[in-house]
């Protein structure tokens, strides 16, 4: 080729690649607020549905994505402007969703110092500082029951919160199920033996709920009677625990209830400065 024609060629090949990146440099702008994020289309959705599922309008990811209809295949990739939110716990633990949570469950092992997650477990997020309290009370059990079961660690909320399984609670990332420790445990990372008077391990659920009690970000931990009764005639025989933790058997923080029979939901207060969350 000569040296003209290479010219010609690496030209040809410039203007190429500049009309393609200019074909690819959309959506246009998203409108002030909001971010250009994009989403692929899951097995059996319709447009509809993926309108529903990432909050935004049919007619908006119409135009957005350029599309002449609605139909739309697996895969395929929509591009949309997505409100930015402050991260955070937003509106109330029954009403509410959870942007920027974190996963318990970061490295995907299931487990980390003295708990214990089931396999299929996913809603595992939860506010940063949820996140952090549950790390820090089942590491300090561990510690002060080295020969303890794990504790088993069942729903906080979904990557961005909302409505879970069948909670009418753990929507915005600041509520979190605890298995009851029991003589035998309950099998890892399940709750299937209901904690009675005779099974129930006092000493080292004791351990546990010390440590969330000691925090004064834990604003409920609701739990059946007979734990809420073991714990209490534990605390009273013990003067020092007793002039420290009675106060909290009185409905103030721990709640009892007929509900709460294989484990205990704890719930945090609203992070500090988390203008966006309600208590
Ligand atoms: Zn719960």
């Amino acid at each position: 080729m000569t040296a003209h024609g290479t010219a010609a060629l690496a030209l040809l090949v410039a203007t190429a690649l500049a009309a393609s990146t200019a074909g690819a440099a959309q959506p246009r702008a998203c409108p002030k607020g909001t971010k250009a994020r994009q989403t692929n289309v899951l097995k059996g959705e319709t447009l509809a549905a993926v309108a529903d599922r990432i909050q935004a309008k049919v007619e908006a990811l119409r135009r957005w994505n350029r599309l002449s209809s609605d139909a739309v295949r697996k895969g395929q990739n929509l591009r949309y402007c997505a409100p930015v939110f402050t991260p955070g716990s937003v509106g109330s633990c029954n009403g509410g969703n959870l942007r920027g949570g974190v996963n318990l469950d970061h490295d995907g092992d299931r487990k980390g110092v003295g708990f214990v997650l089931a396999p299929g477990r996913l809603n595992t997020f939860g506010t940063p500082a949820t996140v952090r309290h549950i790390r820090q009370c089942t590491a300090r059990y561990r510690s002060n029951q080295p020969k303890g079961p794990p504790v088993n660690i069942g729903d906080i909320s979904s990557r961005d919160g909302g409505h879970v399984g069948n909670h009418a609670s753990h929507q915005s990332g600041r509520d979190v199920d605890l298995g009851f420790i029991t003589k035998p445990p309950q099998s890892k990372g399940y709750f299937d033996r209901e904690a009675t008077s005779t099974n129930l391990d006092v000493p080292r659920q004791w351990s546990l709920v010390q440590c969330l009690l000691d925090n004064r970000e834990t604003k409920f931990i609701f739990m059946s009677w007979p734990v809420v009764n073991a714990l209490k005639a534990f605390v009273v025989k013990r003067p020092a625990l007793k002039s420290r933790y009675l106060k909290f058997f009185g409905g103030s923080v721990i709640q009892g209830d007929t509900e709460h029979l294989t484990h205990l939901h704890v719930r945090f207060r609203c992070p500090k400065g988390d203008k966006m969350c309600r208590d």
